[in-house]
């Protein structure tokens, strides 16, 4: 048994370099050097761009960033959202290094038995047909998913990706190469002496005995020249691709596996903060020049694949603006550095003042790279520059004057409480809940309905809660935003005094601008507290009994999920449950919940004025009224506005009401 175990393995295995003269190995060890010397000096020049920038950032723990791996550079997690687009790249990616894998190797039994003085090392037997049948099968998947890729190039829908010359000829090269791999094998086993009988087991390499038994017939002379000729174009080209990685989008191929293993560990609607020492330090604010950004940040920018997909979901790019995430991204990584100016014709101020701050980008992007956080750095050096004119520039000075975005005056601030029983803190002693009213709660005339709706709500349960009154102002969250860290740090300092002198269990707000900045951007100045969007806290009460609600006719209705509840701090079911209790039938528009369409408020864009392109608020209507709705639920006051606006643009009936209006609707004795 032992002996024919032997003659198995010294007979089915394969001459490595088969018909390749010594001439044409020197040119492949030659171009290997080159390709690798090329590959390293552009490896080491994108080190050095990285290396310009500012330090920050905490390190990431090895089983963490081993764990990321795994999931989004391994399984590929983020890549599959989006079907075909991630089937086809898991497809090339899986394919791609099972044929890594193999040619590895076959280099370590080459060089192996070279070194040891053996005929054969490990690639005989078993082994040899195992490893020859999974690159047959991986090889099959590779050249599918670049025809799934350069399908998707050619089609026109939505999540199209980038189709120039450049991404075309990556694409080319791939499959020239993958196709010119199964020929040469093809030619092999065809030339191969004995005919196809003698090496019967190479059936395992199935695509290469198919080819070969195609070619049959031919002349052995000819099969042999055209093998050598098919091995030269594949190790050509193979040597090309490997030089080319760090020049081009290929170089995702090393970096998205370092940005996504070692990325910072913040959800997009938590900016990172501004040194004030730093700034007086160096007199720089915001990003002017490469160097403005991290370490992190620049290497995060050379790991984009190109995808587009932040640009297909961002909704300044669907509604004609000039922004496109992606090339924000592109243009910073493509930027000399040293101190070249980001800042010109391509990331103008109107691209950068188009953004709402959405996060869909961030999201939607497989690697992980924070294109919002870039933006807003390059925001707060047009700030610092003056570079912010106009309603937005207005709303920025009022916020910093007057403690909101109307400029109304703080000591009317809790004049819509007049009448209605609603306590300030220092009337209650703890109370459960210090209910957050916010700046449009406070003074826009509709928001204000949406205040006291919530306040009916709370007395008919008979929650303890009270107001902050006059001593709440402005979260900073549109300042923030809009790039102003100043005015963000002065007023967020002055509300985290007013709330740490007060005694509370919960901090509830209606609006989820104030929820996002209380709840993941106070912590990082000293304020942590426990805070609830109103949707959540009204479905506890639901749920604990505490709050009943009346039956009624059913209602056909839609919710538009707000950026900053939804997709960036994860609410999407309290709503739609808060909802359905109220007897409202939610039909789901084709983007919802994390991948909501935007209603173009955020980001300070409430205040700017919107003259290019589609208004994003009538676009995010248009989808609404696709579900055929009497009524269009809102939990975000900005997209109160937003959405009521598009509505009377269109002159539709279709009712626009606050998740707490629709419940307070249904309190006993309310119906009529
Ligand atoms: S945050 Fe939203 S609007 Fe801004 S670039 Fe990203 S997707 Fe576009
Ligand atoms: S930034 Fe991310 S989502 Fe956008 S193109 Fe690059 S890899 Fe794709």
């Amino acid at each position: 048994m032992d002996e024919l175990n032997t003659i198995f393995a010294a007979t089915v295995t394969r001459e490595i370099l088969w018909n390749i003269p010594g001439w044409a190995r020197a040119l492949m060890y030659l171009l290997f050097l080159a390709a690798v010397a090329l590959c390293l000096m552009g490896v080491a020049r994108r080190v050095r761009y990285w290396r310009q920038g500012r330090e920050a950032g905490e390190p990431v723990s090895l089983g963490k960033a081993c764990r990321r791996l795994w999931r989004d550079a391994v399984l590929q997690v983020r890549i599959w959202r989006s079907g075909a687009a991630g089937l086809g790249h898991a497809l090339v990616f899986w394919g791609f290094i099972v044929l890594f894998l193999g040619t590895c190797i076959v280099a370590v039994e080459d060089y192996g038995s070279w070194l040891l003085g053996r005929e054969h090392l490990f690639f005989t037997g078993t082994f040899y047909l195992a490893v020859s049948f999974a690159l047959e099968v991986f090889g099959i998947f590779f050249l599918l998913g670049l025809v799934v890729a350069l399908s998707r190039r050619k089609s026109g829908g939505r999540l199209r990706p980038l189709s120039r010359p450049v991404d075309l000829a990556v694409l080319w090269l791939f499959l020239v190469i993958g196709l010119s791999g199964f020929a040469t094998e093809g030619l092999r086993i065809a030339a191969a002496g004995g005919g196809l009988e003698s090496h019967p087991f190479e059936r395992w390499s199935f695509v290469g005995w198919w080819l070969a038994t195609g070619l049959q017939g031919l002349d052995g002379n000819v099969l042999t020249t055209l093998h050598l000729g098919s091995w030269l174009g594949h190790m050509v080209l193979s040597m090309a691709f490997i030089a080319l990685i760090p020049y081009c989008k290929l170089r995702h191929i090393f970096f998205a596996p370092v940005n996504i293993a070692l990325r910072e560990d913040r959800k997009a609607g938590r900016y990172l903060g501004v040194s004030m020492e730093e700034v007086e330090e160096t007199g720089r604010y915001g990003a002017a020049v490469a160097a403005d950004f991290t370490r992190r940040q620049l290497m995060s920018f050379d790991a984009c694949t190109e995808c587009a997909r932040c640009q297909t979901v961002c909704p300044a790019t669907a509604t004609g603006k000039p922004l496109s995430p992606m090339k924000v991204v592109l243009d910073i990584a493509g930027s000399s550095g040293g101190g070249a100016s980001l800042h010109g014709d391509e990331i103008s101020p109107d691209v950068l003042w188009a953004c709402t701050s959405c996060g869909a980008c961030v999201e939607e992007c497989p690697v992980y790279i924070d294109q919002l956080g870039a933006i807003v750095d390059l925001r707060r050096h047009l700030v610092a520059e003056g570079e912010i004119r106009g309603s937005a520039q207005a709303a920025l000075r009022s916020v910093a004057a007057a403690g909101n975005p109307w400029g109304m005056p703080q000591e009317d601030r809790g004049d819509w409480a007049d009448g209605l029983g609603v306590p300030t803190i220092d009337e209650v002693d703890s109370p459960e809940l210090l209910f957050w009213i916010g700046c449009a709660g406070s003074y826009d005339r509709r928001s204000r309905k949406v205040t006291e709706a919530m306040v009916r709500i709370l007395q008919a349960a008979g929650v303890r809660f009270a107001i902050l009154g006059k001593g709440e102002c402005c979260t900073g969250d549109p300042a923030r935003r809009m790039g102003d860290e100043f005015t963000y740090n002065e007023l967020a300092g002055a509300n985290i005094e007013s709330l740490s002198a007060a005694s509370f269990e919960r901090i509830l707000t209606t609006c989820p601008h104030c929820f996002n900045a209380i709840r993941n951007e106070y912590p990082d100045l000293g304020g942590d507290y426990d805070v609830v969007h109103h949707s959540e806290f009204i479905e506890e009460l639901i749920a604990s009994g505490r709050l009943v609600l009346e039956d009624g006719a059913p209602v056909r209705g839609t919710l538009h999920d707000p950026c900053y509840l939804a997709r960036q701090n994860d609410v999407v079911e309290a709503p739609r449950s808060v909802l359905r209790s109220t007897g409202l039938d939610v039909v789901e528009p084709e983007q919802s919940g994390k991948a909501g369409f935007c209603g173009g408020a955020g980001g300070g864009r409430m205040w700017m004025e919107e003259d290019t392109g589609e208004r994003i608020n009538s676009e995010r209507w248009s989808q609404l009224e696709e579900t055929e709705p009497e009524t269009v639920a809102v939990g975000c006051p900005f997209c109160m506005t937003m959405m009521t606006d598009a509505r009377d643009a269109v002159d539709s009936s279709v009712e626009v009401k606050d998740i707490a209006e629709l419940v307070a609707e249904r309190l006993p004795g309310s119906l009529t």
